[in-house]
C-alpha cells in the first residue's frame, strides 16, 4: 500500500475549525498514515520570547497567559477524556517551569526545550481530534526519530540514525495507527530535546517521507499551492501547477517561506514528490514538485529573504594572497555561519549572511567579527533583502539577463550573483526597494502573456 506523510502548518492548526479542515484532509487519503503537525500560529513566536527576552514576571505571566489562551481554546473545541486535559496541563507546567527558569537566557539546551512545547502541545490535540472522528491515531514522540547533533537552535538531523530509529520504531506501527508527530522538534545523542530551526516542520514531514520511504509528501499550508512569487507581495502572483525539485529547492533556499529551506533535500534523496497545498481548500488542488516537469521556463518564480546583513573584509594584502579566501571562510566556519552570496575584488571580498529575527540563535555574533577583524578591516551593513528570480537555463540562454536588468535599471543593486547555477539571479537591494522590485519583475516577467 502506498505511504504519504502530511504536514500541517501553523495556521491550519490554529483553532478548532482549522484542525477539523486537516482532520478531514487526513481521513480522505488512506494513504496518510504520519500526519506531522507544527505548533498553532503564534505560539513558537511566544515561546522564542520567552526564551531570549529579559521579561519581567508580570510579562512572563502575559505572555504564558498568551498561550494558554490559544491551547485551551483548542481543547474546549474537543470532546476530550480528562486524560487529554491533564497531558495539556503538564506541557504547560514544564513551559512555565522554563519560563522561569534562571537559566533560561542563557542555556541553548533550555530553549529548544522551550521552543518544542508549542508541537508537542499542538500534535496532542490534533491526535485527539482525530480519535474522536473515529480514526485510529495516537501522538507519537518525534524525538525518538529525528535524533541529530547538539547544535541547539539550528541542529542538523542525522540522516542513518533517523532511517534506523523510524524503521524500528515507527513502521512496524503504521498497520495498525496513524502516527501524529511533531515538526520541527528532535533529539541529540544524551536525548536533550533540539530543535530545526524557524518553519522546520516542512524539513520533518520529508526527513520522515525519506526515512519510511513514502510514496509522497504533503506540505499543508495557508496557500493553495507555491506561487510565482509570495502572495503576500503582489495580489498578481498565481499558484504554480507543476515545479521541479531543482526549482523548489532553489526558492526555500532563497525565501519561499511556504517550504523551509532544507525541505527538498530528503525528498530529493528518495525522489519523492512533494505537494503543497491549502488545509482550508483542499479541493482547489496546489503545487506538485516532481523531479522532471514537462515544462521548464527561463522564468518561473521570484522570491525575497529579508534581513540580509551584507559583511565586506578588506584587506590590501589579499592582493595575489590566494590563502585570504580561505582565512575568511575558516573563521566564518568556525562560527557556524552560513554564507549565501559572495563576491570578490582585488582586495575585498563581500558576502551576505542573514540575520531573522525571531530566530532562536543570533546569527552574526560579535566574536566573528572581532575574529574577522584580526586578518582585515571589515564593515557591517544591515537593512538589505535578497531577490532571487528563480529559473531554468538561465545562464546559456541570450536575451535573458537584458530582460531582467531592464526590469530593474532604476533600482541601486548593491550585489548581484548570477552563473553560479542555471536557476537563478540574485540581487541585493535596499530592504526598502525590495517590494518594488519584485512586483516590477513579476510584471515584466509573469504577467500578460
Ligand atoms: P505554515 O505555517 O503552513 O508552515 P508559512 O507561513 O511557513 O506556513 O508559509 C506559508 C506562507 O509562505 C504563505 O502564507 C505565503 O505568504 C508565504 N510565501 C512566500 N513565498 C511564497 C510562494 N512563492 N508561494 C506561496 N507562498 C509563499
Ligand atoms: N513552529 C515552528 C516555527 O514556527 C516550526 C514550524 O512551524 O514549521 O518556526
Ligand atoms: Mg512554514
Amino acid at each position: 500500500m502506498s505511504l504519504n506523510i502530511a504536514k500541517f502548518g501553523g495556521t491550519s492548526v490554529a483553532n478548532i475549525e482549522a484542525m477539523s479542515s486537516c482532520a478531514r484532509v487526513v481521513m480522505d487519503n488512506n494513504a496518510t498514515r504520519v500526519v506531522v503537525v507544527s505548533a498553532a500560529a503564534g505560539v513558537t513566536n511566544y515561546l522564542v520570547k520567552l526564551a531570549n527576552e529579559e521579561l519581567t514576571t508580570e510579562q512572563t505571566n502575559e505572555v504564558i497567559a498568551s498561550i494558554e489562551q490559544i491551547e485551551f481554546a483548542i481543547l474546549a473545541g474537543l470532546d476530550s477524556p480528562p486524560q487529554v486535559s491533564v497531558k495539556l496541563n503538564e506541557l504547560l507546567s514544564i513551559l512555565r517551569e522554563l519560563a522561569f527558569h534562571e537559566e533560561i537566557l542563557h542555556r541553548p539546551d533550555l530553549k529548544d526545550a522551550m521552543l518544542s512545547l508549542g508541537e508537542r502541545m499542538s500534535s496532542l490535540l490534533f491526535a485527539e481530534l482525530l480519535c474522536q472522528k473515529g480514526v485510529q491515531a495516537e501522538n507519537f514522540d518525534a524525538r525518538k526519530v529525528i535524533k541529530t547533533d547538539s547544535d541547539f537552535g539550528q541542529a542538523v538531523p542525522d540522516i542513518a540514525l533517523v532511517a534506523q530509529q523510524a524503521e524500528k520504531l515507527l513502521k512496524p506501527e503504521l498497520a495498525r495507527t496513524i502516527i501524529v508527530t511533531q515538526g520541527f522538534v528532535g533529539s541529540d545523542e544524551l536525548d536533550n530535546t533540539t530543535t530545526l530551526g524557524r518553519g522546520g516542520s516542512d524539513y520533518t514531514a520529508a526527513l520522515l517521507a525519506e526515512a519510511l520511504d513514502a510514496d509522497s509528501c504533503e506540505i499543508w499550508t495557508d496557500v493553495i499551492g507555491v506561487y510565482t512569487t509570495d502572495p503576500r507581495i503582489t495580489d498578481q502572483a498565481r499558484p504554480l501547477p507543476e515545479l521541479s525539485f531543482e526549482e523548489a529547492a532553489e526558492m526555500a533556499t532563497f525565501g519561499a517561506k511556504v517550504l523551509h529551506p532544507a525541505t527538498m533535500v530528503p525528498a530529493v534523496r528518495k525522489n519523492i514528490p512533494v505537494f503543497v497545498g491549502s488545509s482550508r481548500e483542499p479541493e482547489k488542488g496546489g503545487t506538485w514538485i516532481v523531479k522532471d516537469c514537462k515544462h521548464e521556463p527561463h522564468f518561473r518564480a521570484l522570491t525575497r529573504r529579508r534581513d540580509q546583513v551584507l559583511v565586506t573584509v578588506k584587506t590590501p594584502s589579499m592582493l595575489y594572497a590566494s590563502g585570504f579566501l580561505q582565512q575568511v571562510f575558516e573563521i566564518l566556519a568556525r562560527h557556524n555561519l552560513s554564507v549565501d552570496l559572495v563576491t570578490t575584488s582585488e582586495i575585498a571580498v563581500s558576502l551576505t549572511i542573514d540575520n531573522p529575527p525571531n530566530s532562536v540563535r543570533a546569527r552574526l555574533n560579535r566574536a566573528s567579527i572581532e575574529d574577522l577583524k584580526e586578518i582585515s578591516e571589515v564593515s557591517v551593513e544591515e537593512g538589505f533583502d535578497l531577490v532571487t528570480v528563480v529559473g531554468n537555463n538561465m545562464h546559456s540562454a541570450a536575451g535573458v539577463s537584458s530582460q531582467i536588468f531592464e526590469s530593474v535599471k532604476n533600482y541601486n543593486l548593491r550585489l548581484i550573483c548570477y552563473g553560479a547555477n542555471p536557476h537563478n539571479i540574485s540581487f541585493l537591494v535596499s530592504g526598502a526597494d525590495s517590494t518594488g522590485v519584485v512586483k516590477d519583475l513579476h510584471r515584466d516577467l509573469f504577467e500578460g502573456n
